[in-house]
């Protein structure tokens, strides 16, 4: 399984940048996890948009899905170019049923999931947790049978990341707030946060995510390097984790 950050920050892009986005890759399938601004544009250093075979949203705020209409009209152009009619399926929950309905366009399907359930897409296992956010949003453990990743996506913290993260190979967690700040009432988590469920969760790797407009990035890194002695990166464009 392959991991590539498409876009780290939270809230909006800063120059050249995207907000959350990642992909996953494993045998020959392409998975992209939230779309957020910005990720459209970045997603081609790494991959043509047509090549993309599903998309996977955690929630319907706009820093996780503002590039879904670009998306669509990549789809459309590049399926009139080459006289094609494949439809990309774009699963997301159903707790918005605007948000939800806006995910079905011309040459995309919009896809209901059931978190209460284990989703399949391609060749990987998805099971999901509902997160301490504004709106609801859905966390995500992935597996393809081998190795899991864990993405928090938005969220203040909980107790049950800790089991819902054990031993995942990777963990990428929701780091809008340094150390000492309290991000529970936006919805969000701080370094200290997540190394803790890093730690306890038993997690061979911390990628910290979503990351703040303010401070400097590096801080939150030693912050999380007093709580977790495990690796521990900061996410940035182009960062890849094999498993
Ligand atoms: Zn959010
Ligand atoms: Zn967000």
């Amino acid at each position: 399984m392959k991991l590539t950050v498409i876009g780290f920050w939270g809230a909006y892009p800063e120059a050249g940048g995207a907000t959350s986005s990642y992909l996953l890759e494993q045998d020959g399938f392409s998975l992209l996890v939230d779309c957020g601004s910005g990720a459209l544009s970045r997603l081609q250093h790494v991959k043509p948009v047509k090549e993309l075979d599903a998309v996977l949203l955690s929630h319907y705020h706009q820093d996780h899905i503002a590039d879904i209409g670009v998306l669509q009209y990549a789809w459309l152009v590049q399926n009139v170019m080459h006289g094609t009619r494949d439809i990309l399926p774009i699963y997301g929950h159903q707790e918005d049923p605007e948000g939800f309905q806006s995910l079905s366009h011309e040459y995309t399907k919009a896809i209901g999931y059931d978190p209460n359930q284990t989703l399949e897409i391609g060749p990987f296992s998805i099971t999901f947790l509902l997160t301490k956010h504004p709106v609801p949003c859905y966390a995500m453990r992935i597996t393809d049978g081998e190795s899991a990743i864990v993405y928090t996506a938005d969220s203040s913290f909980q107790q049950s990341f800790i089991p819902f993260a054990q031993s995942a190979d990777l963990l990428i967690t929701d780091c809008n707030f340094y150390g000492e700040q309290d991000g529970s009432a936006a919805g969000h988590m701080t370094s200290k946060e997540g190394a803790e469920i890093a730690k306890k969760a038993g997690v061979k790797t911390l990628l910290l995510s979503h990351l703040p407009h303010h401070g400097t990035h590096g801080q939150l890194l030693t912050e999380a390097r007093h709580y977790f002695s495990g690796e521990i990166s900061l996410a940035k464009e182009g960062y890849t984790f094999e498993s």
